[in-house]
């Protein structure tokens, strides 16, 4: 079966500092596909080296088996993928129907933006209810939802998510991984997770990698990766 994303060979480098040293991963196209790993490991750069952003790349990169590793960012949200970065990337001076409208600019036409707002909406009515208030005044948990928003109104076949748990409250993060959950089944969108927490993320996904410095060095599908005695050990605290 070919996958919906293809990474070979995949290092990064930031200036002279190399943080990646050649990772092979592969999304499988409808299912969520989470990277584990201690803090430092190279996830978040994974999830840039995948877009190109921030960083510099080598390695081969396919997205429904045509070669996206020599565009640019922007060229591979053309081609439906969202990034959904650590920090959120909301532009705090503007409201969150604002921010949402920007999303439709990694799109190549607008059609059907209203209906898709409509639809982001009903899986986030808070956003709703506070569509003409200044994005820097959400509560944490709301600015990630728009953070979601905001890329899924590119209408993404793969959604990049960069640790979507940080810093909120643990009733916020079980809300936002179900609406993950909805938006995979529901729209097929193809997930890539990166996320701290291991035993959510491995109820969310269908399979996962485990990077240790800059190294895929364990792979399989959530309920391997579960089993695990390493993973349970120094992941999952057990
Ligand atoms: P965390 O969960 O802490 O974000 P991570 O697994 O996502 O960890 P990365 O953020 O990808 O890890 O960082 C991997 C390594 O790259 C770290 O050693 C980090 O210090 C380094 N690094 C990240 N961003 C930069 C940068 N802009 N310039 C230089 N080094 C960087």
């Amino acid at each position: 079966m070919s996958h919906l994303l293809e990474a070979r060979g995949l290092r990064a480098r930031y200036g002279n500092t190399r943080v990646l040293h050649g990772i092979d991963l592969d999304v499988d196209e409808g299912k969520v596909t989470t990277l584990l790993g201690a803090n430092g490991a190279g996830k978040t750069t994974t999830l840039r080296a995948l877009c190109r952003l921030m960083v510099q790349t080598s390695g081969t990169v396919t997205l429904a088996g045509s070669k996206i590793d020599a565009l640019s960012t922007e060229q591979i949200a053309r081609l439906g993928v969202g990034h959904v970065p650590d920090g959120r990337g909301t532009f705090m001076g503007l409201t969150t129907e604002e921010n949402l409208r920007l999303g439709v600019s990694s799109r190549n036409n607008r059609v059907g933006a209203d209906e898709d707002m409509a639809r982001i909406y009903g899986y986030f009515p808070r956003l709703a209810e506070r569509k003409r208030q200044q994005a820097g005044t959400l509560s944490g948990g709301e600015q990630q939802m728009l953070a979601i928003g905001r890329a899924l109104m590119g209408r993404p076949r793969l959604l990049l998510l960069d640790e979507p748990s940080f810093g909120l409250a643990p009733l916020v993060v079980k809300d936002i991984f179900s609406i993950m959950r909805r938006i995979n089944k529901e729209q097929g969108v193809s997930i890539l997770l990166v996320e701290q927490n291991a035993r959510l993320a491995l109820d969310l996904a269908d399979s996962a990698y485990l990077l240790e410095t800059g190294r895929v060095v364990l792979s399989g599908s959530a309920a391997e990766m579960r089993n695990n005695d390493a993973v349970r050990r120094a992941y999952l605290g057990e």
